[in-house]
């Protein structure tokens, strides 16, 4: 399989290269050049197998320069680390709707999923050429913690996480911190999220710096991470019906790489009906796919915090499609996105082509909670906010009829522990395997919001 970039300028890559480029040179995103298929047949040949089987089978068209023996150890292994033996198990939470909980990895966020075999191709590759880098990133919360426990005890990569000190929840924090690896360092920037993201930012302009550390990222418009997610809608949709009946997904969303995922399989020609886009109050998806006007405004704080988003990264891909994979039209339109703050396409002909894929809607803060609450009421169970945002828009929006819902469940309700009693009255428990996590040690430094302080700080830990 070849990549090509979104905007058009690259040479077609390997998927090597596009493992670790991430971004293409152009400011584009990489995607692959034609979509493998996965034929009726190949579908019910996957029905009952268990969840690494149908990882391999999904993802190996898209992948090179790595034996197929190996990319199923390094499959196995990742998903070993998931505390549920179906990785991504289905719960049903009313007539023809369930859950499908994507948390059940070290850190309890779906982000687990992809990065889990990440960070182990990163070192496989790595390991085969004989390299190292250093893996640099700024995270509010969630990304962070699913880095570095992708990454940690790997021979090929040094990870330096940035967090903004006493702005992160305490889960959040110690998920981090309390990875005492070798190959782990965790910094905590006196300053908000944003500073942290400029240090990173202007880490990657130094050129020299970025030479001297063979610095790179494993951030969430990485290919490979939107392939890892693709996994999980074929594996819910054949235990459901597929090939033979429709299934509809609810997908909470940010930088729309997860929905996209899902885009991807019915690409592929998984029977999919509809993805439906839930955002928070941060809505720019919502009202792309209302109006056709993509506009961001301004990032608004929520209880979901991993869908506090204006700019959604991985859009770019579905614009791509939109364009007709006109490179040079898709250039032009994050040219004006950057010049003008927004752009239009054409209502008639794009807008209702991406609506026969896709839904959307937005939920406010109080449904957010609302549906907290009615979910405890209705089945016992609890979610967390970013779960309940796409429950809310499960329920806000209609299914074909006879067609199940399956709505992704992206976050344990133990990570937002405060968000899901104060809704339900009920605190959720950490899992087992994290009980004592608020009594392990913590190590972390503490820098001031300095670019010079922190490159010193990581150049002194990778000699
Ligand atoms: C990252 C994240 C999302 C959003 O996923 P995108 O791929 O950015 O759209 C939703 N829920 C949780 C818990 C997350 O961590």
């Amino acid at each position: 399989m070849h990549y090509v970039s979104t905007r058009g300028a690259v040479a077609p890559s390997s998927f090597e290269a596009v493992l670790l480029a991430g971004l293409a040179g152009d400011g584009g995103l990489f995607v692959p050049a034609t979509w493998p298929r996965l034929e009726a047949d190949d579908l019910l040949a996957l029905r009952g197998r268990p969840y690494p089987e149908v990882a391999f089978r999904v993802m190996w068209p898209f992948v090179d320069g790595i034996e197929g023996g190996r990319f199923r150890e390094l499959i196995a292994e990742a998903y070993a680390a998931f505390a549920h033996g179906e990785v991504a198990p289905l719960r049903q939470i009313g007539p023809n709707h369930w859950l499908m909980e994507l948390f059940h990895g070290p850190t309890l966020a779906f982000k687990d999923v992809a990065m889990q075999l990440l960070g182990r191709l990163f070192d496989e590759v790595l390991g085969r050429r004989g390299e190292r880098v250093t893996i640099v990133g700024a995270t509010s919360g969630d990304t962070g913690a699913a880095a570095i426990e992708a990454c940690r005890d790997r021979d090929s990569i040094e990870i330096f996480i940035l967090h903004p000190l006493d702005r992160v929840s305490e889960v959040q924090r110690r998920q981090m911190t309390t990875v005492t690896s070798k190959n782990v360092h965790n910094i905590a920037v006196e300053g908000t999220f944003d500073d942290c993201q400029a240090l990173l930012k202007d880490m990657f302009a130094d050129q020299a710096f970025r030479e001297a550390t063979r610095l790179s990222a494993v951030n969430s418009i990485n290919w490979a991470r939107v392939m890892a997610q693709v996994v999980y809608y074929v594996y819910a949709a054949i235990q459901l019906g597929a090939p033979e009946r429709q299934v509809r997904f609810v997908v909470p969303t940010g930088n729309f790489g997860d929905v996209y995922a899902g885009y991807v399989a019915l690409r592929m020609g998984l029977p999919i009906s509809r993805l439906v886009v839930a955002t928070n109050r941060n809505d720019i998806l919502h009202r792309f796919f209302s109006t056709g006007d993509y506009r961001p405004g301004e990032t608004r704080p929520t209880q979901s915090p991993s869908m506090d988003i204006q700019v959604a990264s991985n859009f770019e891909r579905l614009l791509f499609e939109l364009c007709d994979r006109d490179g040079a039209e898709v250039a032009g339109l994050m040219r004006q996105l950057g010049e003008d703050g927004g752009f239009r396409i054409d209502a008639n002909e794009r807008l209702a082509r991406a609506r026969a894929w896709f839904d959307s809607a937005a939920v406010d803060e109080a449904l957010t909670n609302s549906t907290i609450a009615r979910m405890q009421q209705r089945t016992g169970l609890l979610v967390d906010p970013h779960t309940a945002v796409a429950i809310a828009a499960a329920w806000a929006t209609e299914a074909d009829e006879g067609v199940p819902t399956i709505t992704l469940a992206t976050a344990h309700p133990a990570k937002f522990p405060d968000a899901v009693a104060a809704s339900s009255g009920e605190r959720p428990e950490l899992p087992a395997r994290l009980a004592d996590l608020y009594e392990r040690e913590e190590r972390f430094a503490v820098l001031a919001n300095d670019l010079a302080a922190v490159e010193a700080h990581v150049l002194a830990r990778i000699s």
